[in-house]
């Protein structure tokens, strides 16, 4: 079979000088199929977006009912269509008052760009508190937010009033006043190697945002739709924040990110200017039928919960000497080693046995865990058996 690989390293623009160039002629459910001709199970979903595997015959059945249809057919919300304003409803239905207005865009920078500017626009503040190893997008106004100046430096200035405050340390809280218009936070740590954040400290951001009059917007780009155990990581804190961010798995495997606000915060962005947040292909009735199709059946089957069983099943099974820490919460995993080297090490010779993983950005010594919440006992035990031997092969 033809291989694209020289023309992608010449033609593709590259962003890593190491990238994993597996080159995948299919996939169906957890399995991706290399132009090898090998099977390579999925043990992370393209980072946290394939909620039900590859190629679930309910979002092909999607695609193909709504491209019959219409495709795009005007830039956001000028005209009424069915599949944004359906899925807008029944997403709504999912989340308490007020998060009962969203606003589609096309990726989770993008969801973080447009709630940076509901805030500054609902508030009339500027400045920002984001966390330390915290990753809410790559376009500019979220790389502001970024923790970590490994990232960063190269593109400085960024946006200016952006203070880093610490998970864990409530004194770092003093960042947050009433310049603040908003502070960006997630439950998991997801980049930090998948790391939940306490119930008490999420609880004292919180009120440290109403004693302000900051908003509160919670990043759940990676944690949502069941990812962590329940069908958002917030519902186990109890924390309702003013701004919610979802992307990743939203569009069941096709782009789609969403900023979501109470009628009323979202209200602002129609007025002094109007057009106060504008997309071309946010929504996009193809990602938004798909993503309505996908949360319809994560509601009816409760994926959630068979998340939570099969990600503690494989958390017993998987400990290992070798692995000093596993931390996450259900299917946003990381599984920690000694040092980085160990972890790259074990992770290719994973891919060689046939599993597909990856480190985490701020955290090169845990290998990532986010399958599909579809995953059953067999491929738990595979995935296991791989990492497994993939350890021992390293060896000390
Ligand atoms: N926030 C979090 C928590 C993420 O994990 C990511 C993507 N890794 C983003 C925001 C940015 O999403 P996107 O790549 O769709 O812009």
């Amino acid at each position: 079979m033809f291989s694209h690989r020289s023309d992608f390293l010449r033609h593709l623009a590259q962003t890593s000088p190491e990238p994993m160039g597996l080159e995948i002629v299919s996939a169906k459910g957890l399995y991706l199929k290399g132009i090898d001709g090998k099977r390579y199970l999925d043990l992370i979903s393209g980072i946290s977006v394939n909620a039900l595997g590859h190629q679930h015959p309910l979002l092909i059945k999607a695609i193909q009912k709504q491209s019959r249809k219409f495709s795009h057919v005007m830039v956001y919300g000028e005209m009424v269509q069915g599949p944004q304003v359906r899925f807008a409803k029944l997403l709504s239905s999912c989340l308490p008052e007020p998060l009962q207005s969203v606003y589609f865009v096309n990726s989770g920078t993008e969801a973080t760009e447009g709630a940076m500017k509901l805030a500054k626009r609902a508030t009339g503040r500027s400045g920002f508190v984001s966390f330390q190893q915290s990753y809410h997008g790559s376009t500019q106004g979220a790389l502001s937010l970024m923790g970590g100046p490994y990232f960063t430096d190269a593109y400085l200035p960024l946006l200016p009033d952006i203070q880093q405050a610490r998970y864990e340390e409530p004194e770092s809280l003093n960042a947050i006043t009433e310049k603040t218009a908003a502070v960006f936070i997630e439950t998991v740590r997801a980049e930090a190697g998948a790391v939940p954040v306490s119930i008490d400290f999420l609880k004292k951001i919180q009120a440290k945002c109403k004693e302000t009059g900051a908003l509160l917007v919670l990043d759940e780009i990676q944690t949502g739709l069941g990812r962590t155990g329940t069908l958002f990581s917030m519902e186990q804190s109890g924390i309702v924040p003013d701004v919610l961010l979802l992307a990743k798995s939203l569009g069941g495997g096709l782009p789609l990110g969403a900023f979501i606000a109470s009628p009323e915060l979202m209200g602002t962005l129609s007025h002094k200017p109007v057009l106060g947040h504008l997309t071309t292909f946010g929504g996009h009735p193809l990602s938004c039928a798909t993503g309505y199709a996908q949360l319809a059946y994560i509601r009816k089957q409760r994926l959630w919960e068979m998340a939570q069983e099969r990600s503690a099943e494989f958390r017993e099974k998987v400990a290992h000497q070798r692995i000093q820490k596993i931390n996450g919460l259900a299917w946003l995993m990381g599984l920690e080693f000694d040092r980085s080297q160990t972890n790259f090490a074990v992770l290719k010779k994973a891919l060689e046995l046939g599993l597909v993983s990856d480190w985490f950005l701020f955290n090169d010594r845990s290998l990532r865990v986010a399958p599909a919440l579809t995953i059953g006992s067999a491929d738990i035990n595979k995935a296991v058996g791989i990492i497994h031997r993939a350890i021992e092969a390293v060896g000390g």
